[in-house]
């Protein structure tokens, strides 16, 4: 029996390929070339590099600086002296990509520029009415259009708005979040106000592109796993996210670490966010109010349960778990241990299936990085088979907290990155 054979890829175009895609996909190899670049390239050397003739550089040269998407700078050559030639490099004044976020701590909006540099950074704490989906995405639009105009001084066009939430999301509507208490909220929608294209996605999978971004190596692969109220994980291969069949992948913090351990929020029992989640740790502290009791039971359809207003305030890791873990008061120290090791025992399973060689701690992990990473160390190294040949490399992430605001952000802006022809044929 013979299998069929399908080709993979879209079909090939039938024909001579039409002149205007020619130039379209001249101009993404040179523009393409800046970006790869890194520092200031002459036209020249785009000539040697991408094989096309001098005039054909020159004109997409012009073409570019007129669309704000690269600018002149002058270089030497070879570090040798006489007068500097004059070298292309993305501009800083141009497309900006928006982020917006909401955290354990409160929410967060930033906006990247062309180059990946942070313009725009501001924190806000949660509404007084506290997770209420409309309250919550309101003040995200307030953020969203103070952050537009502030950068717009700065000769910055936000192009695309990235929203990150903390659970699965089905094209704009996030199908549940158990940390704030959504089921059903069509954010996307919601988020039109703000006046640009906005797209929403999960926090751990934006967190996870942000580390591949502003990491050296961008065909690396690791498994992000961000810690706070709820825990998710972002998996990245060769360089690739993967979303999986239905764009849900990584809900680790609903895996399994004890099959009768206590009752989850999702329903189930012994789940990793019943050890590891901000709630949790702060549970297991005499004295400190633990609000997990609150997301447990039936949510109703874009309502949050009562009384959560400040539940942000006080499940805030940096100003409850640190201090007694610095103090270290016992419970506290405790508390991180058996955290520690049910995230190990759950990575483990992680990176038996898939094969991955770098943990980033995220999120509240990343602020309690110091007294988790030897315990989720010594369980992967028990029960990863492969350990003893090649030791999977526990860290914290390089953004901190801020990787999935800052990920939403340069996820914005790398749909014109990738497409700078989209950008153009809005500017003539
Ligand atoms: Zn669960």
């Amino acid at each position: 029996m013979t299998a069929a054979f399908r080709p993979s890829g879209p079909p090939l175009p039938e024909g001579a390929v039409r002149q205007e895609d020619l130039r379209d996909l001249n101009l993404k190899v040179v523009f393409q070339r800046i970006l790869e670049a890194g520092s200031p390239i002459s036209r020249t050397e785009l000539a040697t590099a991408t094989g096309l003739t001098r005039p054909t550089i020159t004109r997409i040269a012009e073409e570019l600086l007129a669309g704000r998407l690269i600018t002149e700078k002058g270089v030497t050559h070879n570090g040798r002296a006489g007068r500097p030639r004059v070298g292309l490099t993305l501009s800083d004044r141009g497309p900006a990509g928006l982020g917006l976020d909401i955290r354990a701590d409160g929410l967060a909006a930033c906006v990247v520029d062309l180059t990946g540099t942070v313009r725009h950074l501001t924190f806000a704490p949660m509404p007084p009415t506290g997770r209420d989906a409309e309250a919550v995405l309101g003040s995200l639009i307030r953020m969203g259009c103070e952050a537009i105009e502030a950068v717009t001084v700065k000769e910055l066009t936000v192009v695309t708005a990235t929203l990150a939430v903390p659970g699965p999301v089905d094209g704009g509507v996030v199908r549940i979040a158990p940390a704030l208490g959504w089921r059903d909220v069509d954010a996307g929608t919601f988020l039109a106000d703000l006046g640009v294209p906005c797209v929403v996605d999960n926090e751990a999978n934006l967190a996870a592109m942000g580390e591949l971004y502003a990491g050296d190596d961008p065909l690396g692969s690791f498994l992000y796993v961000s810690g706070g109220l709820g825990i998710g994980a972002g998996i990245v291969l060769d360089g690739r996210l993967m979303r999986g069949a239905r764009g849900w992948s990584g809900e680790l913090g609903h895996v399994t670490v004890e099959p009768e351990g206590a009752a989850c929020a999702c329903g189930s029992r012994g789940c990793l966010e019943t050890y590891a989640s901000t709630g949790a740790i702060l549970g297991a502290l005499p004295g400190a109010t633990n609000r997990t009791d609150a997301r447990e039971g039936a949510v109703p359809h874009g309502v949050v349960p009562g009384e959560a207003g400040d539940i942000f305030e006080r499940i805030n890791p940096g100003s409850v778990i640190t201090t007694r873990a610095e103090a270290a008061d016992p419970a506290a120290l405790a508390a991180l241990d058996r955290a520690g090791s049910a995230l190990g025992i759950a990575l483990s399973g992680a990176v038996n299936v898939l094969d991955i060689d770098t943990v980033l701690l995220g999120g509240s992990f990343a602020l309690l990085s110091s007294w988790l990473t030897d315990s989720v160390r010594a369980e992967i190294d028990r029960r990863v088979l492969t350990a003893s040949w090649s030791p999977v490399t526990v860290r914290p992430t390089l953004l901190g907290p801020d990787a999935a605001v800052i990920g939403a952000a340069l996820t914005s802006i790398d749909q014109i990155r990738r497409r700078p022809t989209t950008w153009l044929a809005h500017q003539s």
